[in-house]
C-alpha cells in the first residue's frame, strides 16, 4: 500500500469506529453564523474523544511523522470530521480552527490534502506551513470578532490563489 492508502484507510477506520459517537455541526450554527454556511456544518461532524487517534508508531516514524502526533494537539481533522480532546470540546475557537481544515479537506480532496500538508509539513514546520497558517489566522480573525467571511469561499480563494 502506498503512503496514501494508508491514511485514507486509516482514516476511513477512524470515521466508522467513531460514527455511533458523532455530532452534527450544525449545533454550531449560532456562534458561527456567516462564516459557515449551515449546509456545510450540516455534512461536518466532530467527536470528542479521551485520547486523540494516533496511526501506528511504525508509520509516522517512516514518514517522519511522530513531531507532529507528539504535540498536545487537542484536535485534529480527518476529512468531513474532527476530533476534539474534552479539555477543548466548548472552545468555540478550535472548533471554529478544525472547520477551516474541514474547507481545505473539501477543496483538495483526500488525496491533495494530505500530500500538500504533508508536503509543507516537511518544508516549512508545523508552525509555518500555510494550510495550518490560513486555519490559525482565520480562527484568530474570529476570536477579534470579525470581520465576519464566508470561511469556506475565503478558503478555495486562497487555495486557488496559490
Ligand atoms: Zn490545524
Amino acid at each position: 500500500m502506498t503512503m496514501l492508502e494508508i491514511v485514507s484507510e486509516w482514516m476511513r477506520l477512524m470515521n466508522m469506529q467513531f460514527d455511533d459517537l458523532r455530532r452534527p455541526c450544525t449545533v454550531l450554527k449560532e456562534p458561527f453564523a456567516g462564516y459557515f454556511p449551515e449546509p456545510f456544518l450540516a455534512q461536518t461532524h466532530y467527536v470528542v474523544v479521551p485520547q486523540m487517534p494516533v496511526p501506528a508508531y511504525q508509520f509516522l516514524e517512516q514518514h517522519g511523522l511522530t513531531d507532529l502526533f507528539n504535540r498536545d494537539v487537542a484536535g485534529l481533522t480527518l476529512n468531513n470530521t474532527y476530533y476534539l480532546l474534552p479539555s477543548v470540546e466548548n472552545n468555540l475557537r478550535v472548533h471554529f480552527h478544525e472547520l477551516v481544515h474541514v474547507a481545505q479537506w473539501q477543496r483538495l480532496g483526500v488525496e491533495g490534502f494530505v500530500t500538500r500538508y504533508l508536503e509543507e509539513l516537511q518544508a516549512a514546520g508545523y508552525d509555518k506551513m500555510p494550510l495550518e497558517r490560513m486555519a490559525y489566522d482565520l480562527d484568530a480573525q474570529y476570536e477579534a470578532g470579525g470581520p465576519v467571511v464566508n470561511v469556506p469561499e475565503v478558503v478555495n480563494e486562497r487555495l486557488s490563489a496559490g
